[in-house]
């Protein structure tokens, strides 16, 4: 609790500050971010500052998915533009920021959906915010209904609307069709969901909500961030890959993760997207993304929207480590997708390991505990990308395997297999149970 003032006592700023940071300490939910940098040329090493020391390190837990952040086409975009317009883009989309790139990368994205228009935001997080938060609004009496699991730019859009809101359990359509249901026909109604969710890898039923959204006449709009570039023959995400985006009235996308830059976009009817340009404040009030940036995120788009390698690599990579990590018996949570969540299920424990990953070994996967995931299921997410060799997944194995067993983390119920015969010898203690 966040101690209160005595009532003759005047409001003492620092103190209020002071205890709620330590508020946060107490429930082991205080994050220290690593100071790191990135080696061109050499993803996914980096160079980690701490306590005085600089050390090299190995990238588990990236976004930059595909490594789309170091691709010669990409940075040649970004420099080339950068050399030829300048760093800032000098104003809002209204007030002269808006730039030929990203005029270029908008009709970019709508072409990657199949869509009549595209919009790009500053963020993806500004996007899901501004674009649901204003459609929501712009809707006369519009009931929301949200998948329970869905990020918080999206719980966020869906508050600022002040619009009605149901949430309906995680891919539970029968939920979800008693909701629409109860709504009626005629009512407004907006469903939002994502295609891949982050932290449990897991995928949507988006044909079967696509089928409800017909049925009860409802709007749909889906968060495809932790899949645009990876999935479908295109690299446009789930809604490619199952053929499902025309059955989709949003798809939005993030231009920071798989395609390595920043910003956030929607895609959508022309109407949609010309109403959110035109009424949403988080849009409209806030500088265009920097020319290079957008001419960036459109290299990377282009690049991923023939190449397949990398795609291809991610998959197998992905696939290689679940396979080596379950060998040996770590309780690695199963996943459709390339996100591999390995569970600790202890706050503390899940601090302690990232931080022996880290000082002993030199792997980085920084630990995901509540409010991020529900108590109970703190975990380590790994995120395999092309670059991560056989030989690294390998260390990655014998690092996890030494702190499983110094710090006495549970394993997941079943003893702990032997070492299959082709594996390198690691040297082993006897495995503790619990956690
Ligand atoms: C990361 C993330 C976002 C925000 O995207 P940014 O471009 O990082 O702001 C939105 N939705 C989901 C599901 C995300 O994981």
């Amino acid at each position: 609790m966040i101690r209160r003032q005595n009532q003759e006592d005047k409001m003492n700023y620092q103190r209020f500050f002071e205890d709620a940071i330590d508020q946060l300490h107490a429930e082991r939910r205080y994050r220290i971010f690593a100071d790191i940098e990135r080696i061109v040329g050499r993803f996914p090493r980096a160079i980690w500052r701490a306590n005085g020391r600089t050390e090299e390190i190995t990238i588990w837990c990236s976004n930059d998915y595909l490594g789309m952040g170091q691709h010669p086409a990409v940075i040649a975009a970004m420099q080339q533009a950068a050399g030829g317009m300048g760093t800032g883009a000098g104003g809002t989309r209204n007030i002269s920021g808006n730039n030929h790139p990203l005029v270029e990368l908008e009709q970019e994205l709508a072409q990657l959906h199949g869509k009549e228009a595209g919009l790009v935001f500053t963020s993806g997080f500004i996007s899901n915010e501004a674009a649901i938060s204003t459609i929501g609004r712009l809707l006369p009496n519009c009931l929301i209904i949200s998948d329970e699991l869905n990020h918080a730019s999206m719980i966020e859009g869906v508050r600022r609307s002040g619009a009605e809101k149901k949430i309906f359990r995680h891919n539970d359509v029968a939920h979800l069709e008693s909701i629409l249901q109860a709504a009626g026909r005629d009512r407004a109604k907006l469903i939002v969901f994502e295609s891949v969710y982050s932290m449990d890898g897991d995928i949507a039923p988006i044909a079967e909500i696509a089928d409800l959204a017909e049925k009860y006449n409802a709007m749909t709009y889906i968060d495809e961030v932790h899949a645009v570039g990876m999935y479908g023959p295109h690299g446009g995400g789930i809604t490619e890959r199952e053929g499902l985006a025309h059955r989709i009235d949003v798809i939005e996308g993030t231009l920071a993760k798989a395609f390595g830059t920043l910003g956030g976009y929607i895609t959508g009817r022309q109407s949609v997207i010309d109403a959110v340009r035109s009424y949403a404040p988080g849009f409209i009030f806030t500088t265009a993304l920097p020319p290079a940036v957008a001419a960036a995120a459109t290299a990377a788009i282009r690049h991923l929207k023939s190449s397949h390698v990398e795609r291809d690599a991610q998959k197998r990579q992905a696939a290689r480590t679940k396979q080596v990590l379950s060998d040996a018996g770590l309780p690695v949570m199963e996943t459709p997708t390339h996100i591999v969540p390995v569970l600790v299920g202890d706050p503390e424990l899940c601090k302690m390991a990232s931080d022996r990953l880290l000082g002993v070994h030199g792997i980085y996967i920084q630990p995901i505990n509540y409010p991020t995931v529900p108590r109970g299921t703190e975990r380590l997410r790994i995120t395999p990308t092309p670059f991560h060799s056989d030989a690294l997944i390998e260390d990655l194995r014998d690092a996890l395997v030494e702190t499983w067993n110094a710090l006495g983390i549970s394993w997941g119920g079943e003893e702990r297999p032997a070492v299959a015969e082709n594996d390198r010898v690691v040297p082993l203690l006897v495995p503790k149970s619990g956690g």
